[in-house]
């Protein structure tokens, strides 16, 4: 391998030191301060972090929010639940989704999150929900507060379910702060794994629902310092899975189908944790798809798609553009990146088959297509060109076709155009040379090259005496 592919491959991974020294900070989805110190006694490694120093939080705008003073009346799971809808994202997730339902249980804190692609399916997602606690927790659902959306308008199905549906006064969302309060957070935190990982805006999905399976296993006060997880379930939850978002993954390829010499491993970034399975979501940088596996290694601190998003600007976070190329992924290789710190994720030494629904077979291209670059280099026509009017056939119009460009002050091309002429006309007229043929010995005994030629010819005639 040469030392110039190796160069090549080192100018396309983008490692960022400080994850090695926050490494919890950023698998937790930057909490503050005091939450992740809450978890030293489970995490021993977070005593010797520091989120000063952390690059990311300022662009979320993540700060610690101030926990509010309890005023829940709820004793119990699924007494009181709150509901509200947060949309439409300006640009759509990776399954074409442009909202998120948002429900909090109010004694637990425990957060669930739906991505939906209307408003309408809203009505379903709730019935769903009432059937899993049944189903699952054994409970039953007494009160549903939300604002007055009229996607929350389900009097009848309430009324079957003897459920109270508190509606908060028109204009005053306050009155739904429980759940209101929890979207902000979530933003924050998805925000933040957003741009630690530079992932573009389709990706805004896998954001939520990470930052969500996050939040609730994050230590709060207003719990007594556990977490809505703990509380809900009656048992702490596993940290030991945990990695950083948007990081290079590895995933172990499949025994079946595999040759001798094909790639042990393909390339992946981490989406996330899907929900009912063990295993890691995972997005294949080669194939754009979505897929999970269990067996992965990670590089924490290396995020493939930073190359392509280098700098957070105001653009960043608006609406991409059409893709337009496909092959223009960042180039990664396993070579580069064995001497880079690694966590491996080797639960089980089998393959997780992937999963195959059809919204895994995504679509999507990651990149940005890049503005057209303009280069600053003065162009000088090509010397079989020279005798040719080859700038009178740009337009005019055309700053870019101005005089000054070829280095020539006022040039023909800047006051002449052949482009109303019709395409036959035009093309006659770029035939014609700019020499002028003289037309009697007078006027060609004047040029050299007229002259030479009229010799070589005389001399020709000589020799064949004719
Ligand atoms: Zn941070």
């Amino acid at each position: 391998m040469s030392n110039h592919f190796i160069t090549h491959l080192a100018s396309t991974s983008f490692s960022v030191n400080f994850v090695d020294n926050n490494l919890w900070h950023y698998r937790l989805g930057h909490p503050a301060e005091f939450p992740l110190k809450l978890l030293s006694h489970v995490i021993s490694q977070v005593l010797h972090e520091s989120n000063k120093t952390c690059s990311i939080c300022p662009l979320a705008k993540q700060h610690c929010l101030s926990f509010p003073h309890s005023t829940s009346t709820s004793t119990q799971p699924f007494d009181l639940i709150h509901c509200d809808i947060w949309g439409p994202f300006s640009t759509k997730s990776l399954t074409g989704s442009s909202y998120f339902l948002t429900i909090v249980d109010d004694h637990t804190r425990f957060t669930w999150i739906h991505l939906l692609e209307n408003k309408s399916q809203t009505r379903t997602h709730i019935q769903a929900f009432f059937n899993l606690v049944e189903t699952q927790f054994n409970a039953k659902i007494n009160t549903l507060r939300s604002d007055n959306g009229a996607e929350f308008n389900m009097n009848h199905f309430y009324a079957t379910k003897g459920v109270i549906h508190q509606l908060s006064c028109v204009e005053t969302p306050q009155q739904n702060s429980t759940v209101e309060r929890q979207h902000q957070h979530i933003l924050n935190v998805a925000r933040s794994l957003l741009f630690q990982s530079h992932l573009p805006l389709q990706f805004l999905g896998d954001c939520i629902l990470t930052a969500v399976h996050l939040i609730n296993q994050i230590l709060i006060p207003i719990l007594q310092n556990t977490s809505p997880y703990e509380v809900l379930f009656k048992s702490s939850p596993s940290y030991s899975h945990l990695r950083v978002f948007g990081c290079l993954s590895y995933a172990n390829t499949f025994l079946r189908n595999r040759h001798k010499f094909d790639p042990r491993a393909k390339p992946c970034i981490l989406l996330g944790y899907p929900y009912g399975m063990k295993g890691y979501k995972l997005y294949d940088l080669n194939l754009h798809t979505v897929f999970v596996s269990r067996d992965v290694v990670f590089h924490e601190n290396i995020f493939p798609f930073a190359l392509k998003y280098p700098v957070f600007t105001t653009d960043s976070v608006l609406p991409l553009p059409v893709p337009m190329h496909e092959s223009t992924l960042p180039l990664l290789d396993p070579l580069l990146t064995n001497s880079l710190p690694s966590s491996s994720s080797n639960q089980n030494s089998t393959s997780e088959p992937c999963i195959s629904s059809a919204s895994d077979i995504l679509p999507l291209e990651p990149c940005i297509p890049q503005p057209s670059r303009k280069s600053s280099r003065v162009k000088h026509t090509p010397g079989y060109l020279h005798d040719y009017h080859c700038h009178l056939t740009k337009s005019t119009s055309d700053p870019t076709s101005s005089s000054t460009a070829s280095g020539i002050p006022y040039s023909l091309s800047s006051v002449l155009s052949y482009d109303h002429l019709s395409s036959s006309k035009k093309f006659f007229s770029l035939s014609v040379s700019v020499l002028v043929e003289p037309t009697s010995y007078t006027q060609a005994v004047k040029h050299e090259e007229w002259h030479e030629a009229m010799n070589t010819k005389i001399k020709a005639l000589e020799l064949n005496k004719t």
